[in-house]
């Protein structure tokens, strides 16, 4: 089957260090990448995490004692830090994106969930790469998503993705710690295979960011099994979106 649209997911443990700081350079392969398979006529739906930690990296510290609203102001300050980063980086590839946040309440059925559809069809029609994130300056409690592997999964059912590569800090699901040199990858799973006793032994660190093995491997499956073939895989490794869309045998894919 031709491949002519994914959404791809990378989470804020791909996207910083272990203080906590935007790694551009990861910003800018990811980029590199969309833009090879742009002129492959693949277009690419990038989901990206980022707006807390790159609000904090600016403000710092604060006054705010409520997490809630820490948060969120953390999050208005970063999300448009991010998209500056992401818009200069298109640029200069010569390519333009644009940005489309969410909260859970825009998927329902109904007028949200139709205007979601043509703003994406839009940009995609217009050769625009969409960048999705949660809104997360106004989005909490019952409009939340778990996190954004959920917002990933049901962003790629909308615009009916050929493929959701989820990326992550480790290369996949493994059968023990993907440190030992015992563990072995598991490179394939179908979303009926019961493969939860992995997760625990797969878990390199949860840093920032929600979701987590758990979490991913709850989405792949229930992704797959609406028959768009799913990935876990790392976001540090260099070409990893494009090797995955060459077929080659990377991370861990997730069928029906
Ligand atoms: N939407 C959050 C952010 O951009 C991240 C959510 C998640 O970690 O899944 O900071």
């Amino acid at each position: 089957m031709d491949i002519k649209r994914i959404v791809v997911k990378v989470g804020t443990n791909v996207i910083t260090n272990k203080d906590n700081r935007i790694l551009h350079p990861i910003l800018k392969e990811l980029v590199r990448q969309i833009s090879v398979l742009y002129e492959r006529d693949i277009m690419v739906v990038l989901v990206s995490s980022g707006a807390a930690i790159a609000g904090r990296e600016v403000i710092g510290d604060t006054n705010i004692t409520d997490a809630s609203t820490r948060r969120q102001v953390y999050s208005s300050v970063g999300q448009p830090r991010m998209m500056r980063h992401y818009y200069s980086l298109f640029h200069d590839y010569g390519m333009r994106c644009g940005q489309v946040l969410a909260t859970k309440r825009d998927f329902d059925i109904g007028v949200h969930r139709q205007n979601m559809i043509n703003c994406y069809e839009g940009l995609l029609s217009e050769g625009i790469i969409p960048i999705a994130n949660e809104d997360d300056a106004v989005s909490l409690t019952m409009s939340m998503f778990s996190d954004n592997d959920e917002l990933a999964s049901l962003v790629a059912e909308l615009i009916d993705a050929d493929r959701l590569i989820i990326l992550s800090d480790t290369d996949g699901l493994y059968t023990g710690d993907p440190d030992d040199e015992d563990s072995e990858r598991i490179t394939e799973v179908s979303c009926n295979q019961d493969v939860e006793q992995y997760v625990q032994a797969s878990i390199k660190k949860e840093g920032e960011g929600r979701g987590g093995m758990a979490s991913k491997l709850k989405i792949a499956k229930s992704t797959a099994s609406k028959e768009i073939p799913t990935y876990i895989a790392n976001g540090k490794r260099q070409n990893v979106i494009v090797d995955i869309i060459d077929n080659k045998e990377i991370g861990t894919k997730f069928i029906l």
